[in-house]
């Protein structure tokens, strides 16, 4: 008999639609205020290898009539003209969203950048106040990838209520928030990571696996339950191509739906990103309009999830 074989849960349509979407109201921006949202994209030290991944985001710009505006620190001060550079950013009208190359330079601490990023302008959500406006049910930015986590299960009808999840991996901007995401949709989460003591333990229960570990092949097929819905948030690059943390050929066999490396998080990642551009465009067209600043009335921003913030029912 065959072996079943898992559901494709792509990124690419739900990409699309969200593009679609950003398209039009990126039109009705430039019309209405005469120029593009604008999004920067500053770098520091050209090796990096998120280089490619941030050629693809400026391309996107492009085509969806948004302006992405390379920004390049040079000089023997890099973190002091990365912050400089930054603050510049932040004054500037024409400028909506900013992001920052990382991992950063070893010379440079990355505390003092992150701080001076305009939290409102800050649409891949690594400022703090972003971190704790979302945490607290504010409509703060997520950050992409935990994002598009969210949205590729429930864009293809994943079902989240009420199920054991497991995140494997906490990093800040991957697994902290994807995990404070799926507890925000009702599921029940455990956050495995580089100490946990046995993480196949943890995975055989789990309904719903995210993987954002940078360690390919880490979870295999035999390590999880039958009908489980796995999302690899993993991009390594392996014998010039790219994978998932999940060995793909043993996991489908096993889970019931499972994202593909590549084709699966990462477009709609890219798609997000724009949207959030777009969402801090409005919203800092809005404020320059009243005469406040676009994050000064906070308690306008209502809470997003008040069983949260009453305490956590
Ligand atoms: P990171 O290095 O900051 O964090 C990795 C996490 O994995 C850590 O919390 C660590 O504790 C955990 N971990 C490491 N080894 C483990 C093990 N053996 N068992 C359990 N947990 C372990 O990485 P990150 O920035 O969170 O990225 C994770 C992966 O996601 C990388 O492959 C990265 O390239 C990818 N990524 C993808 C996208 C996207 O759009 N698809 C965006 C960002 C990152």
């Amino acid at each position: 008999m065959a072996q079943a074989t898992a559901r494709l849960l792509l990124g690419g349509p739900l990409a699309q639609a969200v593009l679609a979407t950003v398209t039009a109201e990126a039109a009705e921006y430039r019309e209405a205020y005469g120029h593009a949202p604008a999004l920067a994209v500053v770098v520091c030290g050209h090796e990096a290898p998120s280089m490619v991944y941030l050629r693809q985001i400026l391309r996107g710009c492009e085509k969806v009539g948004l302006e992405g505006r390379l920004v390049e620190i040079e000089g023997d001060d890099p973190e002091g003209g990365l912050i400089n550079a930054l603050r510049g950013l932040g004054e500037d009208p024409e400028v909506a969203g900013i992001i920052v190359q990382m991992p950063l330079p070893d010379t440079v601490r990355l505390r003092p950048v992150v701080e001076a990023i305009d939290p409102a302008k800050d649409i891949d959500g690594i400022h703090p106040l972003n971190a704790g406006l979302v945490r607290l049910g504010y409509d703060g930015f997520v950050p992409a990838t935990a994002h598009a986590t969210l949205e590729i299960l429930k864009g293809h009808g994943i079902e989240i209520a009420g199920r054991e999840a497991v995140v494997v991996g906490r990093s800040t901007v991957v697994g902290m928030p994807v995990a404070f995401l799926l507890v925000r949709e009702n599921a029940t989460v455990t956050v495995c990571h580089s100490k946990t003591r046995d993480l196949r333990r943890h995975l055989r229960n789990a309904e719903i696996v995210v993987v954002a570990a940078g360690h390919p092949g880490l979870v295999t097929g035999d390590m999880l339950r039958r009908g489980v819905v796995v999302v690899d948030v993993g991009i390594n690059a392996v014998d010039g191509r790219l994978v998932g943390d999940v060995d793909f050929a043993s996991a489908e066999h096993v889970a019931s739906a499972i994202t593909p490396v590549p084709g699966g998080v990462g477009p709609l990642t890219n798609a997000l990103l724009l949207a959030h551009l777009m969402r801090a465009a409005r919203r800092q067209a809005a404020a320059r309009e009243a005469g406040a600043a676009p994050l000064a009335d906070i308690g306008a921003m209502a809470p997003t999830i008040p069983s949260l913030t009453r305490g956590g029912s």
